[in-house]
């Protein structure tokens, strides 16, 4: 199910990402990717810290 997960990058940066994304979502502080597109669910590349609704 698609929901939003609160991940943490290795730089320590924070941040939201749809579960469900459809594009690379980068890191907002160093630029590392931190998901990408698998047709369903990203591949998340951070440490899942939680998960949002
Ligand atoms: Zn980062």
């Amino acid at each position: 199910m698609a929901r939003f997960l609160r991940v943490q990058c290795k730089c320590g940066n924070e941040q939201n990402i749809f579960s469900n994304a459809s594009s690379v979502v980068k890191c907002n502080a160093c630029k590392e990717p931190l998901a990408h597109p698998s047709g369903g669910e990203a591949v998340i590349h951070g440490k899942i810290v939680k998960e949002l609704g």
